[in-house]
């Protein structure tokens, strides 16, 4: 070979490379453009239509195509071009035939039955599949009008411009998920008719809904991110935030009058991690009006039957004196006395029950040295004989040298009354029922056992609620008001103590009313020395 020959070789070659350095400039340009483009857009209908167009460019391609989804029936997005030569409607075939063959890479489509079965008009064909994370999120395909040989360029190009997309539009979807759960998110709480506020760990406000904003007489947009304590003036709530146990009947009124029951969330991350709370504010204020009105309705109806009651009971006992009764006579006037007796009791309880509701009730203990051995003797007493009608056996078993103490003697009595009726009323024939009355740990327990049938673990932990009453066909035909527990702990928590029932099905129950030793309940140390007082019971 001559000189000039070997210099005009070299040139083509520098030539050559020159072309092919100039190639991958273009290439690393257009890679750099999708990238920007990639991270400038955050929805597909922004990024795909130019990611299409650059790779087009980038290839010297005639056309290109991007279909997503998974397979042919899973066609959620298609960009393309509708220039010709064109893919035509081949698009989601295109996806149906990668997703189970692969890549496609065919430098003329009409020498492949399969492909050319496809109608698409171009000859050369190269697509990718979009893959993120082993999830195919769709393709993207190249269209040549001529056949077209691929070179590893063209293909390396493609696959990188593929795993890009394919990343974009998981982040996409997934951002989409994320923006419509917040929207959906955001819309609920504006619509929401309860105060919702959101604050995270350190207590700074991070959500407040709109009602929360006409509850508590604040503006989210002032409020966010400042702490619950140093904007929101109510202590109940910071203290509820701070510490949500044992609060589980707390109510809050606002400044207009709405009442509310606020209870507190935890939000905690996957890893238990407390992430911050959701105070929620229940608006109970209409039921609190509804139940304030239908107290008071009771309450006047009640009230206002019990004179008629007491003038029915007073003529009817006084029948006999006003001439003899034969015996049918006699009988229906102690029907008469028994229903009348019923209807006093229950009369009584509804005025009891609305009298030491916690809430509403507005009775003051009528406290008075109150000697509880006489008083648990007394209940006994009359319990005798109901007990023996029944065939039941009623033991005392009192501690006698119980202290004089300072209690509301009447609703004390009222409420040991109230466990002897219930153990007499409840216990099957031929059962004992135990009345006893000794100190334990610093308190007076007053306990009631029976051999009944026993109470559930699921009922005893409604059993002192207003109205409750335990629904089995044993006890179908026992006549109850469902008061009588409630007033009982009604009475007892007004005494700084508590009544429970300790039960075990089958076996029987023990009733307990506990009265702390200390405070109130005690007869002061002056009033001790008052040897009238301190005299212990017989
Ligand atoms: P009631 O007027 O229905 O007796 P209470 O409030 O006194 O109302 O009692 C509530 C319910 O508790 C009763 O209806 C009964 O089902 C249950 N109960 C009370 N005492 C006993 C007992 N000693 N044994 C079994 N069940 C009882």
């Amino acid at each position: 070979m001559n000189k000039a020959g070997i210099v005009s070789e070299n040139s083509e070659n520098i030539d050559a490379l020159q072309k092919q350095l100039q190639q991958y400039a273009e290439m690393q340009k257009l890679l750099l453009e999708i990238t920007q483009r990639i991270a400038s857009s955050d929805t597909l209908d922004d990024m795909l239509p130019a990611i299409r167009a650059a790779v087009q460019r980038g290839l010297h391609a005639d056309s290109a195509i991007i279909v997503l989804g998974t397979d042919q029936a899973d066609v959620g997005y298609a960009v393309g071009d509708d220039r010709s030569p064109s893919f035509g409607a081949a698009g989601p075939a295109l996806l149906g035939y990668v997703a189970q063959n692969g890549a496609i890479e065919a430098s003329d489509v009409s020498t492949d039955a399969a492909l050319s079965a496809l109608n698409m008009q171009i000859k050369g064909l190269l697509t990718t599949p979009l893959m993120a994370h082993n999830i195919r999120q769709g393709i993207i395909a190249l269209g040549y009008a001529q056949p077209h040989t691929f070179s590893s360029d063209e293909r390396i190009f493609l696959a990188l411009v593929a795993a890009q997309t394919a990343v974009a539009v998981e982040n996409a979807h997934a951002y989409e998920v994320v923006h419509h759960g917040q929207e959906q998110l955001a819309a609920i709480l504006a619509s929401t008719a309860d105060p919702v506020i959101v604050v995270d760990a350190q207590e700074a406000i991070v959500l407040l809904n709109p009602a929360a904003e006409r509850a508590l007489g604040v503006e989210s947009k002032t409020v966010s991110g400042k702490k619950f304590g140093e904007v929101i003036n109510v202590e109940p709530l910071l203290e509820l935030l701070r510490n949500p146990a044992n609060r589980e009947s707390l109510e809050w009124q606002n400044e207009s009058g709405q009442t509310y029951a606020p209870r507190v969330s935890d939000i905690n991350t996957g890893e238990s991690r407390r992430r911050g709370h959701v105070l929620v504010l229940r608006d109970i204020t209409r039921y609190k009006n509804i139940l304030a009105n239908q107290t008071e309705f009771v309450g006047t109806v009640s009230h206002d039957l019990r004179s008629p009651l007491t003038y029915m009971q007073g003529y009817a006992t006084m029948l006999p004196m006003v001439g003899e009764l034969n015996a049918r006579q006699k009988d229906f006037t102690d029907k008469i006395v028994g229903g009348i007796a019923q209807m006093t009791d229950l009369v009584d309880k509804i005025l009891d029950a609305g009298r030491l509701d916690p809430e509403t009730g507005y009775y003051e203990l009528i406290r008075e040295p109150c000697d509880v051995v006489k008083m648990a003797n007394e209940v006994i007493t009359n319990h005798l004989q109901p007990a023996e009608k029944k065939g039941l056996k009623l033991i005392g078993d009192i501690d006698p040298n119980l202290p004089i103490f300072n209690l509301d003697e009447m609703m004390l009595k009222r409420a040991l009354n109230n466990f002897v009726d219930n153990a007499v009323k409840y216990t099957p024939e031929g059962g004992t029922v135990t009345v006893s009355a000794h100190t334990e740990g610093g308190s007076l327990l007053l306990k009631v056992a029976d051999t009944g049938l026993g109470i559930s673990e699921d009922n005893i932990r409604h059993l002192f609620e207003r109205f409750r009453r335990v629904r089995r066909k044993e006890h179908q035909k026992v006549k109850g008001s469902g008061l009588g527990l409630f007033i009982v702990k009604s009475v007892a928590q007004k005494h700084n103590g508590d009544a429970w029932v300790e039960s075990k099905e089958g076996v029987g129950s023990t009733f307990i009313i506990r009265i702390p030793m200390e405070g109130a309940n005690m007869i002061g140390a002056e009033s001790k020395a008052d040897p009238k007082l301190a005299k212990k019971a017989e």
